[in-house]
């Protein structure tokens, strides 16, 4: 007799869906928002987005000829530093060899608007683009020295799936940095916080990415996400060491930091 298996139910936003239906909203939310990504996130942080990645980017610490994989990396902002940074480390320490960097997003339409921008040729076949889901890497064990999520991880539909493939493809001693919206550790700025977020974000993508639902997603989705302790514990489940937690803008958003045992 054949048995019909019932699917997980997971958070999309508000709502409570089944894991098949979280890939299949997310999916249309970004290929809806691909062109207007980048100028989006720049209006809704008042550009404050770039220094919370360019802070994570520093901790995570890139070195040259060190191979670095960007899950959910949308439009390449995250690999692009990684690459200049390692660049950086390399020139002041008189080393030659070169870093590479893969950005790997579920969404060709997010990776087709990271490609399109003009930076790209510097790269030199350094940088290179997969569309695949994030959990459920086309990578052997071990292949990379450190693995990024910025913004990304809210949106799987299996969180814990993720963070296992993460540790999976990295190698021994690989660091992995995760940046997300996160939980506001000053009670005093909550409100204001609301206030902005239910009402602002939601009009501005009706207003620039002609989207208002995708940006309601995007507010109700960072609700949902554990608070700073939780996904510390998570990513430790996983198989990470020494896991550390540094807030942005009083918890808007959170870098968690760990190395693969
Ligand atoms: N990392 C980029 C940044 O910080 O600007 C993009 C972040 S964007 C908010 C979230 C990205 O996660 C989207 O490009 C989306 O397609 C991608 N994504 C969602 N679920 C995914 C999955 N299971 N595997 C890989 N990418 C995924």
């Amino acid at each position: 007799m054949s048995e019909t298996k019932t699917e997980r139910k997971v958070s999309f936003g508000f709502e409570e869906v089944t894991e098949s239906e979280k890939v299949a909203r997310v999916k249309g939310v970004f290929r809806s928002v691909a062109s207007r990504y980048d100028l989006m996130n720049d209006l809704m942080s008042a550009g404050v987005h770039r220094l919370w990645k360019h802070d994570a980017m520093n901790k995570l610490n890139p070195q040259p000829g060190e191979r670095h994989l960007d899950v959910a990396g949308g439009t390449g902002e995250l690999a692009r530093a990684f690459l200049e940074l390692a660049d950086k480390a390399g020139k002041r320490r008189g080393i030659a060899y070169k870093a590479t960097a893969i950005v790997c997003d579920i969404n060709d339409a997010m990776l087709e608007a990271g490609k399109a921008r003009a930076d790209n040729a510097k790269w030199d076949g350094r940088l290179d683009w997969v569309c695949a889901d994030g959990q459920s890497l086309p990578y052997p064990d071990r292949t990379f020295d450190a693995v990024t999520v910025s913004f990304g991880i809210r949106n799987f539909a299996d969180r814990v799936a993720g963070l296992e493939e993460f540790r999976r493809v990295l190698k021994p001693g690989g660091r992995l940095g995760i940046l997300e919206f996160s939980h506001m550790t000053a009670p005093a700025l909550q409100a204001a916080y609301d206030t902005y977020s239910y009402n602002v974000i939601p009009l501005l993508g009706s207003l620039v990415a002609g989207d208002k639902e995708s940006y309601q997603y995007l507010v109700e989705s960072i609700r949902q996400f554990p608070d700073q302790e939780t996904f510390r514990s998570e990513m430790e489940n996983a198989g990470f060491a020494r896991v550390s937690v540094i807030n942005f803008s009083g918890g808007i958003a959170a870098l968690h930091f760990g190395w693969a045992v």
